[in-house]
């Protein structure tokens, strides 16, 4: 079983279900040649994808393109269904930074045959997650800086301010398909810069203020 902590308060939870969303920085969509979409783009990742600070990304023999994407990660406090989006920050325990690790030739080949994502977006090791920092100590989740190094080298530095759909949005959204659980986490896209990895990197997810997630590709 997989868990998440929020250190500072010494709180420890289970990991539910992670719910993704896809395409929502304007500026990603552009560099994948992607459509805006209508309603948000949701797909999900199995807990036993989660990997930690200081652990390893193991690239699956079958894919040559595995990509990384910086993403705020939101932890679910208590259970809730139908949320309205005025109340949705209630619901937040805390916020982290995640890795969706991306398999794109995989995805691209599934995407053309209309096929779902799970094999390029949750296989083992898929999901790179730094400690937690409480949400009362998060003043503006909208105002977060979001920044992924490879090899030291800065690759991605985007602003939450850029999403078209807030966390509260998302989770207002989520709710309505999905009853959400305590210990359900919530990956809420990538700003752009999103790049191949390969054996030997070594990626460094920073959010100033809220976590730090370190791996090594092997
Ligand atoms: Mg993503």
């Amino acid at each position: 079983m997989k868990t998440v902590a929020i250190t500072a308060i010494d709180n420890e939870y289970i990991i539910g279900k992670i719910l993704c969303i896809g395409r929502n920085y304007v500026d990603h969509i552009k560099e994948l040649d992607n459509e805006e979409p209508s309603a948000p783009v949701v797909f999900t990742k199995p807990s036993t994808a989660v990997v930690y600070n200081d652990g390893q990304v193991k690239i699956p023999p079958f894919s040559t393109d595995c990509h990384y994407e910086a993403e705020l990660a939101v932890l679910i406090g208590q259970d809730g269904k139908d949320i309205a989006e005025q109340d949705a920050l209630e619901y937040v325990a805390g916020y982290g930074v995640a890795i969706d690790m991306t398999l794109r030739d995989v995805q691209n080949r599934l995407k053309q045959k209309g096929l779902p994502w799970d094999i390029a977006k949750g296989f083992d090791t898929s999901c790179p997650l730094s400690d937690f920092t409480p949400a009362a100590d998060v003043a503006d989740p909208q105002q977060l800086n979001i920044r992924l190094l490879q090899n030291g080298t800065e690759r991605q530095n985007g602003s939450t301010s850029l999403m078209i759909n807030s966390v509260a949005k998302i989770i207002s959204y989520l709710s309505g398909i999905f009853t959400l659980e305590e210990g359900d986490l919530i990956l809420t896209g990538t700003p752009a810069g999103v790049g191949k990895v390969a054996a030997g990197d070594n990626l460094e997810a920073i959010i100033e203020g809220v976590g730090k997630v370190r791996v090594l590709v092997v």
